[in-house]
């Protein structure tokens, strides 16, 4: 039997989208699945593993899964054991630490106690207490104390990270992208609030591997779905790579940033003041991640990855977040119409849809994309 004719589906690609749908088609449906994936180790972005100090690292970066969405969680949670997790982040500005998102902690750490207390009076009698308030409306406030508080903020902590993440300013993005991180008009240090949050208890790799463990899913790692023989012609697929690669990049290239990382090991306890701190000032290195923080592991030393961002070039460097702005949007609007014409491919998760998904938001688009191709309707 030929590849063809074995598989019910073909997935390119295995990190979570394509491990959840791959798992929905063959365990909901009875589907036959092959999973094909380029690098040599399943979990995409999300992947992690033992570096040579016995420390539990992110390859590619510090992912603390949350969610509001209960049905996400208890999916999930067929596949792994919760450790609870609370993310903290901090940003290292020039005199200080200050919490971020922003709020009333950092702002007594930014100001002195009459100047701290009269802003946050003015905030709450403003916006209410506890209000989320993304920085980019903060600086278009009437009041000038508020403006002023607004423009520190922006120029100290947004200006200079959001530029060097993302080699664009702030408004120049969709405005969701800052808006992740709003100003909050309360005490809570969390950087996320959705109702559940924590890290998955044997790491993420663990996770994404059980949900691929189905007698009816094969993996293949090591295999490019655009190499000869890499796509079994004839067969359905969901496609969760580059969608501008998919098509011969025939509408230009869409815009994405890459990251490099560096990882650092230093014998003795935790050195940083938070799992997270972000250096929005540092020329080239946008945060750092401490993973014992993140994970509780006990070691005799801790493992730090650092973060440094940059153009992505494609074939060469790895597309790790699509660049959300009208133009991409529009660019996009036009591989998606394509994708709508293609016979026998779908297009899921960051890199197919070129949407900057959460990992929750990742696995439940791609379960809605296993009902939608599973019941036949695409
Ligand atoms: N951001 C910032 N300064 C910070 C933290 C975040 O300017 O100290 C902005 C920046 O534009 C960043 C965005 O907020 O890209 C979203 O941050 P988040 O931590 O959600 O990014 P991710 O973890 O997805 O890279």
């Amino acid at each position: 039997m030929t590849r063809a004719t074995r598989y019910d589906l073909v997935v390119a690609g295995a990190g979570i989208a394509g491990a959840v749908v791959a798992e929905r088609a063959a365990s909901r449906h009875g589907w036959r699945v092959l999973v094909i994936e380029h690098r040599e180790h399943v979990g995409g972005n999300a992947a992690d593993c033992i570096d040579e100090h016995g420390i539990l690292v992110h390859r590619h970066g510090p992912h603390v899964f949350h969610t509001n969405s209960s049905a996400i969680r208890e999916y999930l949670s067929g596949f792994t054991e919760w450790k609870p997790y609370r993310h903290r982040v901090e940003a290292s500005l020039d005199a200080s630490l200050v919490p971020v998102p922003v709020n009333f902690n950092s702002i007594d750490l930014l100001f002195s106690p009459p100047r701290a207390r009269q802003l946050q009076r003015l905030l709450v009698s403003t916006y209410g207490e506890g209000a989320e308030v993304p920085i980019l409306l903060l600086r278009n406030s009437t009041e000038p104390i508020v403006r002023r508080f607004a423009n520190k903020v922006y120029e100290e902590i947004f200006l200079p990270y959001t530029v060097k993440q993302w080699g664009l300013l702030p408004e120049e993005l969709d405005p969701s992208v800052t808006a992740r991180v709003p100003v909050r008009l309360n005490r809570d240090d969390s950087y996320f609030t959705d109702a559940f949050e924590a890290i998955p208890s044997t790491g993420y790799s663990a996770m994404i591997e059980k949900i691929l463990d189905h007698p009816k899913i094969d993996v293949a790692l090591g295999v490019d779905f655009h190499s000869p023989g890499g796509l079994p012609s004839g067969t359905l697929a969901l496609y969760t790579g580059q969608i501008d690669r998919y098509f011969d990049y025939k509408h230009g290239p869409l815009p994405y940033r890459t990251l490099s990382f560096q990882f650092q090991y230093q014998a003795g306890g935790l050195v940083q003041a938070a799992p997270t701190v972000t250096y929005p000032s540092h020329p080239s290195c946008t945060r750092s991640c401490e993973y014992r923080q993140l994970t509780g592991q006990d070691a005799a030393g801790t493992s730090r990855s650092f973060e440094f961002p940059g153009p992505h070039a494609p074939g060469e460097t790895v597309p790790y977040y699509p660049i959300p702005t009208k133009a991409s949007r529009a660019q996009y609007q036009l591989y998606a119409a394509e994708a709508k014409r293609a016979r026998n491919v779908v297009f899921c998760g960051r890199l197919g849809r070129f949407q900057y998904l959460n990992m929750d938001q990742a696995v439940g688009q791609a379960m809605k994309t296993a009902e939608t191709i599973c019941m036949g309707s695409r």
